[in-house]
Formats: structure tokens, sequence, C-alpha cells
């Protein structure tokens, strides 16, 4: 049995939080945990021990979600609980999409791309892979579905600009036709026969993410990272699961006393995030007017948000420290809004 939780399958959008452990340096300068997850459905952040700012934090914050995931889940937990269930969406010719949310530091890349052991990245056990792990044990499980074929891509969005990440940043641009379907005009989109061939694409991908900088978070941290895959019958599509790695949340709220360039960054993140929101909202109250054209990563996005086959997860990382309280708290209020 593939799918471990046919809840999220159903719901429209779900809505889920990690809180990963305290780091080792976190430990070391003695950094206070403010963040406890009492059982599998809510999340308290504890008012600080020393004085913050007491007007905003008089009381423990109490949130509740689908599902809460405490420091020892592993990613192939978090997975079952999350995108798994949503893999049959596509063979039902649907559209799923898997969200990370949360500040820079928080776990998002960890999560959806797998974990940097020094400079290399094991891609294996994150949701990207483990995601298109489950897709060709469907696809050759089956000979009802070996008419489909599995194909991804690779892609970044940053600045209201998209890179694509398998085609050495090169920037493409997004059209909507008459239709109102949405296309990434020249996107590399690679036909995969096995896990290891989406490995050696997510850690190509991921490489010329972070390319160019010195810490793997000080690039990625501005940028939405899209990877999708993609079945096709012929060459027509099939359906499509779209996870996303988002920019940090605190890269569109603290704007101030920084450079022009920093300052519209922000402002596009912000905007991006805003729209994000608004769509998930939107369609989720199945409202017929989804905002999608308000963002460029809601625009590429759009068939995430429309039709009724379309299904979508968030999962939002938490920082435990009392260091990153104002914006776990941030995240914790995004997500309720959400839902
Ligand atoms: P983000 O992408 O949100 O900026 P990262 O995924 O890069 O954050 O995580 C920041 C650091 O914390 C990384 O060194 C990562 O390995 C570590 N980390 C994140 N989540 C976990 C977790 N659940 N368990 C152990 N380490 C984690
Ligand atoms: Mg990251």
């Amino acid at each position: 049995p593939l799918c471990m939780n046919d809840a999220v399958a159903e719901n429209r959008i779900s809505v889920c939080v990690r809180k990963r452990p305290l780091s080792k340096k976190e430990v070391t300068r003695g950094e206070i945990e403010v963040v406890t997850i009492p059982n599998k459905d809510h999340i308290i952040l504890h008012q600080p021990q020393v004085k913050v700012d007491l007007t905003k934090y008089l009381e423990n914050q109490k949130f509740r979600f689908d599902y809460t995931f405490d420091e020892n889940s592993t990613n192939e937990l978090v997975y079952r609980f999350t995108a798994q269930p949503l893999v049959k969406t596509i063979f039902e010719q649907g559209t799923a999409t898997c969200f990370a949310y949360g500040q820079t530091g928080s776990g998002k890349t960890h999560t959806m791309g797998g974990d940097f052991t020094g400079k290399k990245q094991n891609a294996s056990m994150g949701i990207y892979a483990l995601t298109a792990r489950d897709v060709f044990r469907l696809v050759s499980s089956d000979y009802r579905r070996q008419h489909l074929t599995v194909h991804c891509s690779f892609f970044e969005i940053y600045g209201a600009k998209v890179y694509d990440l398998l085609a050495n940043k090169a920037v493409l641009r997004v059209l909507e036709d008459g239709k109102s379907q949405v296309q990434v005009v020249g996107l590399k989109v690679m036909d995969v026969d096995s896990e290891q061939m989406v490995l050696e694409l997510i850690n190509q991908g991921a490489a010329v993410r972070t390319a160019g900088t010195t810490s793997a978070n000080s690039n990625s941290s501005r940028s939405h990272a899209v990877f999708q895959i993609i079945l096709r019958q012929g060459k027509k599509q099939w359906g499509k699961f779209s996870l996303i790695d988002l920019a940090g949340n605190e890269r569109g709220q603290d704007t101030r006393d920084c450079d022009r360039e920093t300052r519209l960054e922000g402002a596009e993140i912000n905007k991006s995030l805003l729209a994000l929101k608004e769509c998930i909202r939107a369609m989720s109250n199945n409202n017929s007017h989804v905002p999608f054209r308000s963002s460029k990563l809601t625009l590429v996005l759009r068939d995430s948000f429309v039709g009724d086959k379309a299904r979508t997860v968030m999962i939002s990382m938490i920082s435990p420290g009392l260091s990153s309280c104002e914006h776990s708290l941030n995240t914790l209020r995004y997500a309720n809004r959400v839902k």
C-alpha cells in the first residue's frame, strides 16, 4: 500500500508544520528552545523566558494543523504524511503541489532537496527524490500505467524572473495563451527512467542554484526553487507534481535598512508569498476567481490552484530557538491563514 493517509489526498489543501532540532551551534551558544509539539496536530510557541517584547508574547501561542512533526521526525516520515498521499493524484490526471515554507535556516532545503554534508547534497532522502522513487514504482508495477512516461524540470524564480536550473540558469519567459494555459517557454524537460537519473538532476540543479555564493544559504534563500515531475502519455501531459522550496519568508518582511537591490528583492518575495496565500485560500474556498496572475510564482503554478483535480500540501518549517521566535510566529500565522 502506497498511500498512508487518505485525508491528505482528499483535502484540496493540507497544512503541516515541521520543527527542526536545535543545531550544534545553537546548543553551543546556549540557545533556548521555545517550540513544543505536544501531539501530532498541535504546536506551541512558548512565552520567552527572557524579556524580548512582552507586549507581543504575553501568552503561549497554540496552533493546530493537519499534522505537526517534531524534531525527531525523519524526512521519510514527513514525506509519508505530506507528499506521498498526493502521488496518486498525478496518476489520476491531477496536479499535485507541495510547498516548503519558512524562514532561512528552518529546514526547507533539508526537507525538499535532502541534506548537505559539507558541500555535497544527499538528495536521496529529500522529498524530491522520495516522490520520484514512488512515481517510478507505480509506473513499473502496474501494466495499466506502462503507457506513461516520466519527465523532470527544475527551475528557480528570482526577482520575477525564471531561470532554468537544468540549463545553466538560462532566463526563460512565461507566456499565457488564449486558453489561459501558462507555459515556461523553452524550459528543459528531461526524460527520466530511474530514481538515479532524478538524483543526478537534483544534484545538478542544486549545484547551479547555489553557484557563485560562498554559503549554501545566502543566495538560495532569496529564490523559489520549483522541481517538477511530469507524467506524459505520448506528447500529452497526464499529471504533474510540483515540489517547491520557497524563498525565506523573512526576506519579504524586513526590507528597511538595506540597499536598494535587497529592498526590491524583499518586495518581490513579499508579493509572491502574499499571492500564494491568496491563491491557496481561493482554491480551498472553491472560489472561482483565483488571483494567480498577481506574481510570477503563482502564474507558473496556475494549474496548482485551478481545477478540481488540484491537491496541495504546505509544510511550514520552524526553527525552535528563542532568537527565531518572531519569525516562527509569523510562519505559524501565515500557515494558519492559508487553511
Ligand atoms: P532552509 O533551506 O530553510 O534555509 P536548510 O534546509 O538549509 O534551511 O537547514 C538549515 C540547517 O539545518 C542545515 O544545516 C540543515 O542540515 C539543518 N537541518 C534542517 N532541518 C533539519 C532536521 N529536520 N534535522 C536535522 N538537521 C536539519
Ligand atoms: Mg534552503
